[in-house]
């Protein structure tokens, strides 16, 4: 059923589809779910060669959830839900690559994918209301809607540095890793990066390896993950709590299950606090952001008083003191980056093939033929591993030639960062939406984008039965959304340093790339908009 014009009958021009969505990974699958289950004529188009996103691409050793695996999954359906059992609370790649491939045939969608299908540009037709879509491998295809899940996390970036190409050795990045096994026995390797990526690599490749050389620029404040099987107890009830379960991670504010804790930190005495700081070192992923002391994140002294505690566990586990001091962060406290979660990454230190190099006392220098040089010499490898990081947030829709209203370029639009409503459309874009995209992350990814894909799914079924073709975000509605983003990001513990602000890409703008009103802020701004039954929205 095609959305009609907005005199009741069909477009004159030839509408291939009335919902183009771009990007199978957690968020587009489900967008295509959506469009299908309203009747609409949808289509997705994916660069890679199969679904996931994140998850197809990211297959890295060590490669891994940190947020629990069942509430990551989609929950929209019980039946969907039902039929998948989560054999580890954090599910490593290949179990999730797994998950979204069940969950596209169950629900019927992969004939309605197309793969290795790269978008390298989306025009708007301002006389037709519709957008003209390009790939790599000149498909065309002309839709009503556009819905670009291209993610936040989806274009890799290197290190600055010369030579990179000459290297004759085996290269890849984290986030373009080869479906074909990457041989690491007996080799001299190098990995640049220790982000959430590169300390999941680490650990996971160090018994394979002849030996591993850590290129390190800063040290993160790394927490064990503490995974474990979920045990057939576990599975039967959860199967039996879906309801409850689906109700809380709606009423959380990040999308997780952990609960807040009300007890600020010097309430309790020192040996109370350490004995806290144990049990949250000993609790699952994100318990320690969100069940920590009330206070972690606003009074700097109950901040430092757990980073002691965590360095204190540094020089614990690894031997050589020097690497240890090397591994503790000096430049920000908890949460001031995105905190990586780890399977014995310190402990991979104490391996006598591991060795850590600073790139802050040797900067890199060049690659060459054979290996990397820093200011303190050439050392030469087999393999490097690039763990260093993506272009956040606009990478991906930056790079993909979207032109809305007049041949306004995105990335023109967004040259001193983005501006958008809800994290999921732009002024001057009309039927054009984001969902995952900048402004939107919340916390647990499925969850915050899950609000954001009900959303354009019920604004585009509006428009349908209401006779309207063309949906815009005005200029001061959006204004008041990034007012928003501007106010609270100043209360985010993430530091300017962080590459939620774009610090990691040179000449990227400094500018806030969640958002910091979460989940309860998202829901808030779009409550208004469905009260005004998107009045001021439509044309
Ligand atoms: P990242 O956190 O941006 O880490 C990139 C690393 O490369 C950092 O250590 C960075 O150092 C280093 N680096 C970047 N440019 C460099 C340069 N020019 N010279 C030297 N070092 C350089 O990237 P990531 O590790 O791929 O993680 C990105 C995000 O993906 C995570 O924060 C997380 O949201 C997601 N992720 C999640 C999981 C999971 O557990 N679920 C796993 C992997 C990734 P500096 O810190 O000094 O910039």
């Amino acid at each position: 059923m095609a959305v009609p014009a907005s005199n009741g009958s069909r477009s004159a021009v030839d509408t291939d589809v009335d919902l183009l969505v771009i990007g199978a990974g957690v968020t587009g699958i489900h967008q295509l779910k959506r469009a299908l289950d309203a009747g609409l004529t949808a289509r997705l188009l994916e660069a890679g060669q199969g679904v996931g996103g994140v998850w197809h691409w990211n297959r890295y050793p060590g490669a891994r959830l940190d947020s629990e695996s069942y509430t990551y999954g989609y929950l929209f359906s019980k039946e969907l839900f039902e039929g998948w059992e989560w054999r580890e609370r954090f599910a490593g790649q290949p179990e999730n690559e797994r998950y979204f491939n069940y969950a596209v045939d169950k629900l019927g969608l992969r004939g309605h994918i197309r793969f290795g299908a790269r978008v390298n540009s989306a025009l708007f037709d301002q006389t037709s209301a519709t957008w003209l879509v390009r790939t790599d491998d000149d498909t065309e295809v002309r839709a009503r809607f556009v819905v670009a899940a291209t993610g936040v996390l989806s274009v890799p970036v290197f290190p600055d540095v010369p030579g990179r190409e000459d290297f004759t050795g085996v290269a890849h990045h984290t986030g373009l890793w080869p479906d074909t096994p990457v041989d690491f026995a007996g080799k001299r390797v190098a990995a640049v990066g220790t982000g959430s990526s590169g300390v999941q690599v680490i650990p996971s490749i160090v018994a394979d390896v002849a030996s591993l050389t850590v290129y390190q620029r800063s040290p993160n404040w790394c927490t064990p993950l503490n995974n474990e099987p979920i045990t057939a107890e576990q599975q039967a009830e959860l199967r039996a709590d879906f309801e409850q379960l689906r109700e809380n991670l709606n009423a959380s504010a990040s999308g997780f299950l952990h609960q807040p804790r009300d007890r600020t930190a010097f309430e309790d005495s020192r040996d109370e606090r350490w004995e806290f700081h144990d049990r949250m070192w000993h609790s699952p992923g994100f318990a320690k952001v969100i069940s920590h002391y009330a206070d972690m994140l606003t009074d700097k002294a109950a901040n430092d008083d757990w980073c002691a505690f965590m360095a204190g566990k540094v020089r614990g586990i690894v031997k050589d003191p020097a690497t240890a001091e090397r591994l503790i962060p000096t430049d920000h406290g908890w949460a001031g980056k995105r905190p990586p979660f780890v399977t014995g990454y310190f402990e991979a230190y104490n391996d006598p093939k591991v060795s850590l190099v600073d790139l802050r006392e040797n900067p890199l220098v060049r690659v060459t033929e054979t290996g990397i040089e820093t200011s303190d010499g050439l050392r030469e490898f087999d393999v490097i591993v690039w763990a260093s990081g993506f272009d956040f947030g606009t990478g991906a829709l930056n790079r993909m030639g979207v032109r809305g209203r007049g041949g306004l370029a995105l990335e023109d639009y967004w040259a001193d960062g983005p501006r958008t409503f809800l994290g999921l459309m732009s002024h001057g874009f009309p039927n054009f939406f984001f969902p995952g995209g900048p402004h939107g992350a919340a916390g647990n990814n499925p969850r915050y984008a899950e609000d954001q894909v009900n959303f354009v799914a019920d604004a585009i079924e509006y428009l349908r039965d209401h006779g309207h073709r063309v949906i815009e975000v005005p200029a001061d509605t959006e204004a008041s959304w990034n007012a928003m983003v501007a106010e609270l990001a100043a209360y985010s513990p993430f530091g300017e340093h962080s590459y939620f602000f774009g610090s990691n890409i040179a000449g990227k703008p400094r500018s806030f790339l969640l958002n910091p009103g979460g989940r309860p802020k998202l829901r808030e701004f779009m409550g208004e908009v469905l009260q005004s039954k998107y009045s001021r929205f439509l044309s």
